[in-house]
């Protein structure tokens, strides 16, 4: 097993911070001074080392090109008020990585290098985090399958990859979600609760047939009877149904757990609000929205945190919100992002200190 220590560091001479601002960066643009990169061969990792962020070689026979095995997590990691720079549950993330990396036949990670690795490299770019409100680091970890080989089959080789980008605020109009009923994202028995890279592929042509009606993402539903509603775009998806506040529940392994959907879980119950996980069709939420229960339908994950939803249209039946007067989803955003900027106190012990 590789211990932290064993981390080969190789600094650049100058940093591309110089003469540059991070304030109001777009998302996952720029990208800091370092990457940190491993490479598993021969039934282990190896060659674990933090240097300075380059292109990578590859050839193109590289498999993961080919077949897709591909995985990747999304952490973010924040400036405190007093300059203090922490992680927000990257355990989790490590955890779901690893279950990830399972299901697409990929070696698991030991958190020698996904949580020390992580670390290091972001208190060598510390500079990079924004201390703005609402601003962050963007943790990208990564792995891919690494053999310069065409053959059907798991890789032998594998690369890991960490980089990071400041970013932010990230201002997420309010939406308008078409609820989709042709295309599927996942399936029972498929890899819809893996954060994979072909999820992602497979679900961009639904998304940009929804942008030409004028929405701005689809509304996943079941793959069988599409009436079983899963997530939004890709975030999980929450509706305050008088006063609870329903989100589809994981065990079909349709849907990916999110971190933020956790967070919001145990936030909205402080706030107390009564949270089930529970499978919800489309005709019950049309039912609810008809008796005047139905007050807000919104979207939690990691890079815009909670995104609220104005208009949800399914057939010829279009429910509209009145985001201006939405009260539960301003608050946990408010709630969540007071604890990610050490405002409240981490009672949750959600933070790693870097
Ligand atoms: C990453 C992701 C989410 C959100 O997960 P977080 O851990 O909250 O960022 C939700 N759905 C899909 C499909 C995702 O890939």
């Amino acid at each position: 097993m590789v211990a932290a220590a064993d981390i080969k560091i190789t600094k650049v001479e100058t940093s591309k911070l110089r003469g540059m601002t991070l304030e109001n960066l777009p998302f996952g643009r720029y990208f800091t001074d370092h990457m940190l990169e491993a490479d598993y061969e021969d039934g282990e990792w190896k060659n674990v080392e933090i240097k300075p962020y380059q292109p990578l070689l590859m050839e193109p026979s590289l498999a993961a090109l080919h077949y897709g095995q591909a995985i990747f997590e999304g952490i973010k990691a924040y400036k405190d008020v007093d300059g203090n720079a922490s992680i927000f549950r990257p355990y989790d993330n490590f955890k779901r990585f690893n279950l990830s990396a399972e299901r697409m036949c990929m070696p698991t990670v030991p958190e020698e290098i996904f949580i020390e690795g992580m670390r290091k490299l972001i208190a060598i770019d510390k500079n990079w985090i924004p201390s703005l409100p609402e601003h962050s680091l963007y943790i990208r970890p990564f792995m891919f399958s690494s053999d310069p080989v065409i053959g059907v089959k798991p890789s032998d080789t594998y690369k890991f990859i960490i980089i990071l980008s400041p970013t932010g605020p990230y201002y997420a109009a309010p939406m308008k979600i078409y609820v989709e009923e042709i295309y599927t994202r996942a399936a029972p028995g498929g890899v819809g609760f893996s954060k994979n890279a072909g999820n992602y592929g497979g679900s961009m042509l639904a998304t940009a047939m929804a942008k030409k009606q004028g929405y701005d993402q689809v509304l996943w539903t079941d793959a069988f009877e599409h009436k079983y509603l899963q997530e939004v775009g890709t975030m999980n998806v929450f509706f305050i149904i008088g006063n609870k506040a329903i989100t589809p529940s994981l065990e079909d392994g349709t849907i990916l757990a999110g971190v933020t959907r956790d967070s919001a879980m145990v936030v909205l119950k402080e706030m107390g609000i009564e949270v089930v996980e529970t499978k919800i069709t489309i005709d019950e939420l049309i039912d609810a929205h008809k008796a005047g229960l139905l007050t807000e339908v919104f979207g939690t994950g990691t890079a815009a945190v909670i995104s609220m939803i104005k208009e949800l249209k399914y057939k010829d039946y279009v429910m509209h919100f009145d985001t201006d007067k939405s009260a539960v989803a301003p608050e946990l955003k408010s709630r969540l992002n007071a604890i990610r900027d050490g405002k409240t106190a981490d009672i949750h012990g959600w933070l790693l200190k870097i």
